[in-house]
């Protein structure tokens, strides 16, 4: 165990830290000193590409993880360089996505709040995937509208909403919003709101 430190060496270590950042800030740290430095926070870890989750702007994100305790764990989170949309470039909310991936709040299993209950309950997703089936085709069995009041082919599905994501591939979009008219669904949306 470190040995605590006293009032002087607590002063001189933040005067070198203030000092080391300031430095950088100034141009004074050459950028392969900094390079260096990033190459040793990463080394042995596993380079993974991703999506930032928060916006429809959907900026690539890499992720690098690194066995932990027997476990993967992601220990440092950038924009992704090779990117077309943020070319490795990411807005606060983005830069800050290490936090939530591993927020206590993050939720990891699909959750259930039965009806006249106030707790929830974790579920499989097999069995979240059925019970969201067996929804939709009880809604649907009982409110498909066929035709309107003056006889005319609708095959609209009005009382339920599809949410879908904005941060998928064109083709995941694509095949979201294929189900959806084809099921009948009037009320596709996403999250973008920019
Ligand atoms: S603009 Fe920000 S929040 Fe939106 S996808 Fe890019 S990094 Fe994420």
């Amino acid at each position: 165990m470190n040995a605590p430190l006293s009032r002087r060496q607590f002063f001189k270590v933040c005067t070198a830290g203030i000092a080391t950042s300031s430095a950088v800030g100034l141009g004074l740290v050459s950028n392969s000193a900094v390079a260096e430095v990033r190459a040793f926070k990463l080394a042995r870890t596993t380079e993974t590409r991703g999506t930032c989750p928060y916006c429809s702007v959907s900026c690539g994100v890499v992720m690098y993880s690194r066995e932990e305790q027997g476990k993967k764990k992601i220990i440092h989170i950038e924009g992704d360089p090779d990117n077309p949309i943020n070319k490795g470039t990411l807005c606060p909310k983005g830069a800050g996505l290490l936090d939530m991936v591993h927020s206590p709040k993050r939720l990891l299993h699909p959750q259930v709040r039965e009806p006249g209950s106030n707790e929830w309950k974790q579920i499989s997703w097999d069995e979240a995937l059925n019970r969201v089936a067996r929804h939709m085709k009880k809604d649907r069995d009982a409110n498909f509208v066929e035709k309107n009041k003056d006889g005319v082919t609708v095959n609209r599905w009005n009382t339920t909403e599809f949410l879908i994501s904005s941060t998928v591939s064109n083709e995941a979009s694509y095949l979201q919003v294929k189900m959806g008219r084809a099921l009948g669904m009037v009320a596709l949306d996403t999250q973008a709101r920019i």
